[in-house]
């Protein structure tokens, strides 16, 4: 019954050509850093599947958790109620947050999270009476989720190709990504603020806001940015009255290495988006914070200045109950996320070695490198997925995007699980790049 089902599957997957693509396998169960195949495989997750589960699958204080919280209260409507998994989560978070930020606003999923972000900043200045601040300003390569809003402010790419026509037109800024040993950087970041300083100089009235991702492109390549950067840009931005709002959708709960990147760089948007691992993998949640003078915007005894944007499942108690139990463990494991950076530089030291393997870099628990290649760089390169394909059969779940390949693990995997990602990259490496 089973095989019929997938030789003829009813489920049509994202970002896949089904015709050219054979059915994936099928995953029956997961523990920690392993994903269990039907057929008895055993896979680690070498990319925390997209970014999400922290603490390794199935934990089971979050899955208790859960199961508390459906006992109590499964859903209730949040345009008339809250309730205490939802209060205490916005508690919990906000201290851990610049401290000008003070109220969150709940959504489902990355996307919505950035939806809410713009509509906030492009209504913040129109309930002021400010009728010219209504573009945004964005960065070259940033993705920002594939709803239309989100679609818009992302750069071209292929998550977005054929909807160009269909997306509200956006500036976009070069980024000076860098990796480890850059003897470019200086010049790039230089080069980078002078073009952001130079469109706010000719165009700053007519941006609601900037929005980036901090220190981290994601689906872009994982390029990283210097902390340095990320200060310099969102003070200059700020200073000429954008809206900075951060998508921190990837970036957050500690990624990075330090909580959220704003607060490793030390900076303080005006907007943050966060989701992928907020309930710890566990259910679609997101949020977005404000800070007070956003917020304020939004009081007046007009009912039309009040916000108007909602989901059905508006802070649903279960995702609250999973991002408490989430939030609980990562504060009792800091050192997971801390120390993580250290390890992968170790990791990367030997990859280096490979003459294929160049760009390599490390920001927190994300290790990344670029695959030297003869086509051009970019998601569209052939080698990420020839690695991938290598790497299943090794046991190793990795999803390179082109011919940039990297690892995200949950922040507790194990010494001999990460080297055991980077036994089975270099055999792959060395295989297909010799
Ligand atoms: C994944 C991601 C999104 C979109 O999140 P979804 O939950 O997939 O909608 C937005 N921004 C960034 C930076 C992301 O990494």
């Amino acid at each position: 019954m089973l095989e019929t089902v997938r030789h003829n599957s009813p489920v049509w997957r994202p970002y896949t050509q089904e015709r050219t693509t054979p059915l994936p396998p099928l995953v029956t169960h997961a523990k920690g850093a392993w994903l269990h195949l039907e057929d008895g495989q055993k896979v680690l997750d070498g990319v925390s599947s997209w970014w999400v589960s922290i603490h390794g699958h199935a934990n089971e204080e979050i899955a208790e958790a859960i199961y508390q919280q459906a006992l109590t209260l499964e859903h209730v409507l949040g345009g008339s109620f809250i309730h205490t998994p939802g209060l205490l989560l916005a508690e919990k978070l906000l201290p851990l947050l610049p401290q000008n930020f003070k109220k969150i606003f709940f959504s489902d999923n990355g996307s919505t999270a950035v939806e809410v972000a713009l509509k906030i900043a492009y209504q913040y200045w129109i309930n002021q009476g400010v009728t010219t601040r209504k573009r945004f300003l964005s960065f070259e390569e940033g993705y920002h989720g594939d709803t239309v809003g989100a679609m818009s402010v992302s750069a071209p790419s292929p998550f977005n190709t054929k909807f160009r026509e269909l997306l509200f037109s956006c500036s976009y800024t070069p980024f000076p990504w860098t990796y480890e040993n850059d003897p470019d950087i200086e010049e790039k970041e230089s080069t980078c603020l002078e073009a952001l300083q130079k469109i706010l100089e000719e165009e700053a009235g007519t941006f609601a806001g900037m929005i980036l991702e901090p220190l981290i492109q994601g689906a872009g390549g994982m390029r990283f940015c210097r902390p340095k950067f990320l200060k310099d840009a969102t003070q200059l931005a700020q200073k000429y009255g954008l809206l900075v709002i951060y998508d921190e959708v990837f970036t957050g709960f500690g990624r990075t290495g330090d909580w959220f990147a704003c607060t490793k760089a030390e900076t303080s948007p005006d907007l943050i988006c966060l989701s992928k691992a907020l309930t710890g993998g566990f259910l679609p949640m997101a949020v977005t914070a404000a800070t007070q003078k956003v917020y304020e915007a939004f009081l007046s005894e007009n009912p039309q200045d009040a916000l108007f944007h909602g989901h059905t499942y508006y802070a649903n108690p279960l995702g609250c109950a999973a991002s408490l139990k989430s939030l609980e463990i990562l504060e009792k494991n800091i050192s997971g996320f801390q120390l993580m950076e250290g390890r992968h530089l170790k990791g990367l030291e030997r990859l280096a070695q490979l003459p294929a393997v160049q760009r390599a870099r490390a920001c927190g628990t994300i290790a990344a490198f670029d695959l030297r290649t003869e086509g051009a760089d970019g998601y569209l390169n052939p080698l990420g997925k020839i690695a991938a394909k290598k790497a299943l059969e090794r046991n190793l779940l990795i999803r390179p995007l082109g011919n940039t390949v990297y690892l995200a693990p949950p922040y507790n995997i194990s010494q001999e699980e990460l080297d055991f990602c980077y036994d089975v990259l270099f055999e792959v490496i060395s295989l297909i790049a010799p």
